[in-house]
């Protein structure tokens, strides 16, 4: 049987941080606006380091302005919480990220719920969750929005699809879960409970898997033609020492039998900042009207 195609996440990504370049700057020309983000980071995680210098690296090539807030570790919740009001307030900022997870002395939920549901470019709020929820415009978790985009680079309609989604977290699975389901969908949400989770797999024509399992779904799960997005990022021991990064998929089994996979890297990964991109113009158009 033919290998599945393998879906391009670098190259799609690409493409929308184009189409975002080319709004910026029409936001530029006609508004004089230009699309600001900001993104703060709490302690020195290594690897929170490098995606916060990623996320200011894109925005500046996709011509928006960057603003960095690093604040030591033990910073106190009320001089966050003056932080985002700050940036709540400021009209060159149009965006607010707070690079997640936080230490354990400050309560996310208050964090994320302190930030204007206009700006909140991550759609954590509980506004831009019910919003998504009841269907209407919303800012939409990033990697979710670039799971959708990728699915649908496959196919454009994903109208009455089975769709599983393996995971019921807050960033990926549930907001995973309700974008199919705007697409019309017919959507079953799996997790850690789930009984004879590859039968369950068995019957997906679309299956996003956002686990955190290093190849956990096997080929042999996988229905005959369909669509496997994976969200998985593990690192795995590889041969001669040396380690290599692995999803939540078995790459090479799911090529077997799928019509299209993504791969890890390369895949999934390159979507969520693209989309981030994405959600500050869409959040500059709509604070520029208000
Ligand atoms: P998470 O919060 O740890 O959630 C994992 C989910 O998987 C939970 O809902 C859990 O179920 C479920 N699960 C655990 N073991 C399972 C099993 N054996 N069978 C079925 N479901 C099982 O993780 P997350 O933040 O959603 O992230 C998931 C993965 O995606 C991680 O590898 C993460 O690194 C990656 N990720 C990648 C990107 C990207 O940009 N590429 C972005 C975000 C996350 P319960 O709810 O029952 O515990």
């Amino acid at each position: 049987m033919a290998q599945a195609e393998i879906i391009d996440g670098k190259a799609i990504a690409a493409s929308v941080r184009r189409d975002v370049a080319s709004g910026v700057e029409a936001l530029r020309r006609d508004r004089g606006v230009t699309p600001g983000l900001a993104v703060v980071l709490i302690g020195d995680d290594p690897a929170s380091r490098v995606y916060v210098a990623n996320k200011a690296s894109a925005t500046r090539e996709a011509g928006m302005q960057s603003f960095e807030h690093r604040l030591p570790a033990a910073v106190s919740e009320a001089s966050l919480l003056a932080l985002i009001g700050e940036l709540n307030r400021r009209t060159d900022v149009h965006g607010i990220l707070v690079q997640l997870p936080l230490p354990r002395h400050i309560d996310a939920a208050k964090v994320i719920e302190a930030i204007d549901p206009a700006k909140d470019v991550d759609g954590f709020h509980p506004v831009n969750v019910g919003r998504l929820a009841t269907g209407v415009g919303a800012l939409a978790p990033c990697t979710p929005t670039g799971c959708l985009i990728l699915a649908k680079s496959v196919q454009s309609n994903l109208e009455g699809l089975e769709a599983l989604v393996i995971g019921r977290s807050n960033i990926v699975g549930k907001p995973m879960a309700q974008l199919l389901l705007n697409e019309n969908c017919t959507v079953t949400i799996a997790h850690s409970r789930t009984r004879d989770l590859p039968e369950v797999v068995r019957r997906a024509d679309l299956v996003v898997a956002a686990v955190g399992r290093a190849e956990m779904v096997r080929g042999s799960w996988i229905k005959p033609g369909a669509i496997v997005i994976d969200v998985g990022i593990q690192r795995v021991a590889g041969s001669g020492g040396k380690s290599r990064l692995v999803g939540d998929v078995a790459f090479s089994e799911a090529m077997q039998v799928a019509r299209a996979v993504t791969p890890v890297p390369g895949g999934v990964g390159p979507m969520t900042v693209a989309c981030l991109l994405r959600n500050t113009l869409t959040a500059a158009r709509a604070l520029g009207l208000r």
